[in-house]
């Protein structure tokens, strides 16, 4: 049995009730079999091994009070997965399914999606059962307070820095940043994703939407393909989905869908793109307000994956929403390229039928590295007490992108991969983190 084999093997027994975790090693562990079952330095460092357990893993009680004097408890997580290049950094997920396996294989996927950016950063990532829907401003302000509570032990500006996720936007991160002041009396960068008032990065609001989008572009390119006048299908109507939209409708393409998690849009007009923000962003609606202004666009509940004909897709709302039957439908219907703006949103069945497809593939460790990597320009400019303009910081952004798309292609090339951008992107973020790893010996 291989090196490779033998880690999946254990992490799979020791974890067998983390779903989740188990399937986003799976993918890591089989791309890295090339480098690491073929250089026995991994195997005698058990680099593997340190690389899958979390450095740290915090569970804590939630408890707050709802507007009707009531006490509610919810669970909190963090995992500090892996700090070989930098602080700990990855978002604060919000939303009732949060278990330790989503937080874990979030976390894992972070260390080499950060790694891919360039930039020091560790991998974590944390969250809480917390269900924001239908809570009021206030009720959310108490959560986050009692969120911050027990989380600023364990976080700071050079520590470990959490930002946004599913369910944390502005507001929890205005609260979780107000709440982490008082208890500290430090102002510091210890989150990002914050309001540009206090330290906030202009376009870090747009930037895992418009980094997807660059990179996307960029991948079309390099294929002899033309983003401009594509077809695309978005699934989410949140902050990724919301601003991949938006930049690749600048770019001249024609997007024609969205969803939630109640049901999903097509307006073969092209997605009215402000119409969305105000029902999503500012009242905080279900989609299917959007077919009452738009008479153009229909409505239908389940997933949109079930039904769009489209040739580039962008998956951008959660986790496993394109499984093996849902990627040979795209694959059968004219889908040329997906690229992932969610964490995960395909599953391992799924690729699989991509890559036998040759379908373009990139996958979300690299495709929505650009919120991260935002975020880290973000905590640099705290650190100078300076801000960049929108034009600096997306320039950089778009940089950063193109960087990891030849990278990602550059070990493709390496280890005879050619176009197996999961291959690609898994070596290219572990090579910067083994070699961190390596030299800071057994820690
Ligand atoms: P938001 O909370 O802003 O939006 C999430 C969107 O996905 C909403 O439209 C939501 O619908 C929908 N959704 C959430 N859960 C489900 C579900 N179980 N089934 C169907 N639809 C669902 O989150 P983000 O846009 O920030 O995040 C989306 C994805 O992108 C996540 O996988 C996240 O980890 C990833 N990501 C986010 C980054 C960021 O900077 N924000 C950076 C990198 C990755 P509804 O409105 O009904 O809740």
């Amino acid at each position: 049995m291989t090196y490779s084999q033998r880690v999946l093997n254990e992490l799979k027994e020791k974890n067998f009730d983390q779903p989740e975790f188990i399937q986003a090693a799976t993918e890591v562990l089989e791309a890295l079999a090339p480098v690491v079952d073929n250089d026995p330095k991994y195997e005698k460092a058990g680099l593997l091994e340190r690389l899958v357990e979390p450095e740290r893993q915090i569970m804590f009680r939630i408890p707050w009070v709802d507007d009707e004097g009531k006490v509610h408890v919810n669970r909190g997580y963090r995992v500090q997965f892996n700090s070989a290049i930098g602080p700990y950094k990855g978002g604060l997920r919000l939303h009732p399914s949060v278990n330790l396996s989503i937080i874990k294989f979030l976390g894992f996927e972070q260390i080499f999606k950060n790694s891919l950016t360039g930039l020091p950063i560790g991998g974590a990532k944390g969250g809480s059962d917390f269900d924001p829907k239908g809570k009021s401003d206030m009720e959310v302000m108490r959560f986050c307070q009692a969120f911050m509570n027990e989380l600023y032990k364990y976080v700071g500006a050079d520590e470990d820095v959490p930002a946004g996720d599913i369910g944390t936007g502005a507001r929890e991160v205005g609260y979780l940043y107000g709440q982490y002041k008082k208890l500290t009396n430090r102002s510091e960068g210890v989150l990002t994703g914050k309001g540009l008032s206090f330290g906030g990065s202009l376009a870090r609001t747009e930037a895992t939407g418009y980094g997807l989008v660059y990179i996307t572009e960029e991948l079309l390119k390099d294929h002899g393909k033309n983003i401009s006048g594509a077809r695309i299908a978005v699934s989410g109507s949140g902050n990724v989905a919301i601003y991949a939209m938006e930049k690749a409708i600048q770019l001249g393409a024609k997007v024609i869908s969205c969803s939630d998690s109640t049901g999903y849009i097509i307006d073969e007009n092209g997605i009215d793109v402000e119409a969305v923000k105000q029902i999503k962003e500012v009242e905080r609606k279900r989609i299917k307000e959007y077919v009452t202004t738009h008479p153009s666009a229909t409505y239908g509940e389940g997933s949109i994956w079930d039904v769009v004909d489209c040739e580039v897709a962008l998956p951008c709302a959660t986790q496993n929403e394109i499984n093996k039957e849902r990627a040979q439908r795209l694959a059968d219907t004219g889908c040329y390229a997906v690229c992932e703006g969610a964490n995960m949103p395909t599953d391992n069945e799924g690729i699989q039928v991509f890559l036998d497809e040759n379908i373009l593939f990139i996958p979300g460790k690299a495709s929505n590295a650009g919120g991260v990597a935002t975020s880290a320009l973000e905590m640099g400019q705290n650190s100078i007490r300076s801000s960049w303009t929108f034009d600096e910081v997306d320039n950089k952004l778009k940089g950063i992108m193109i960087n990891i798309y030849y990278h990602m292609k550059n070990a493709c090339d390496e280890y005879d991969a050619k176009d197996n951008f999961v291959i690609g992107a898994n070596i290219a973020g572990f090579m910067k983190v083994a070699d961190a790893m390596m030299a800071q010996g057994i820690v």
